[in-house]
């Protein structure tokens, strides 16, 4: 069994680490369908079907970042802080920023205490318009 096995998992790797690379080349959160038009610019023969289980599988590892965007897209991201952290995402551009959140963490924790819940967890992104999107933007409504 493992020795059929073996060989499989092999060639999935070498998939994963490519998805890996092209993740961490990302500036920001990028979607599957994005991070695949990426690798097939570049002729890896590697199917969304792949990318899509190699970013989940890099997510469960904690190697990525994961979260939904406002309209519901999957968006992940090669993460540079290993501890529990929150993001600022650009959502015209996709640029991100990690930050603390020491209110947020205080206010889930009692919060959670307060109605008798232990472990708890939570995630917090706050999603807007970079600077340099907004500026675009005002530039564009402008002329
Ligand atoms: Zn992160
Ligand atoms: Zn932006
Ligand atoms: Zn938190």
């Amino acid at each position: 069994m493992a020795g059929r096995l073996a060989p499989m998992a092999q060639r999935n790797t070498w998939q994963r680490e490519r998805v890996r690379e092209a993740l961490a080349d990302a500036p920001g959160f990028v979607s599957a369908q994005s991070l695949h038009a990426t690798l097939r610019d570049e002729n890896t023969g590697i199917g969304l079907a792949t990318v899509y289980r190699a970013l989940a599988g890099l997510a469960a590892q904690g190697d990525a970042d994961s979260l939904q965007s406002p309209d519901g897209e999957s968006l992940y991201r090669a993460c540079t802080s290993s501890g529990h952290h929150h993001h600022l995402i650009c959502r015209s551009c996709g640029t991100a920023v990690e930050i603390e959140a020491t209110a947020v963490e205080q206010w889930a924790r009692t919060t959670a205490e307060s109605h008798g819940f232990t472990d708890a967890e939570h995630i917090v992104d706050i999603f807007g318009l970079c600077a340099n999107c907004a500026k675009a933007r005002d530039a564009r409504v402008e002329n």
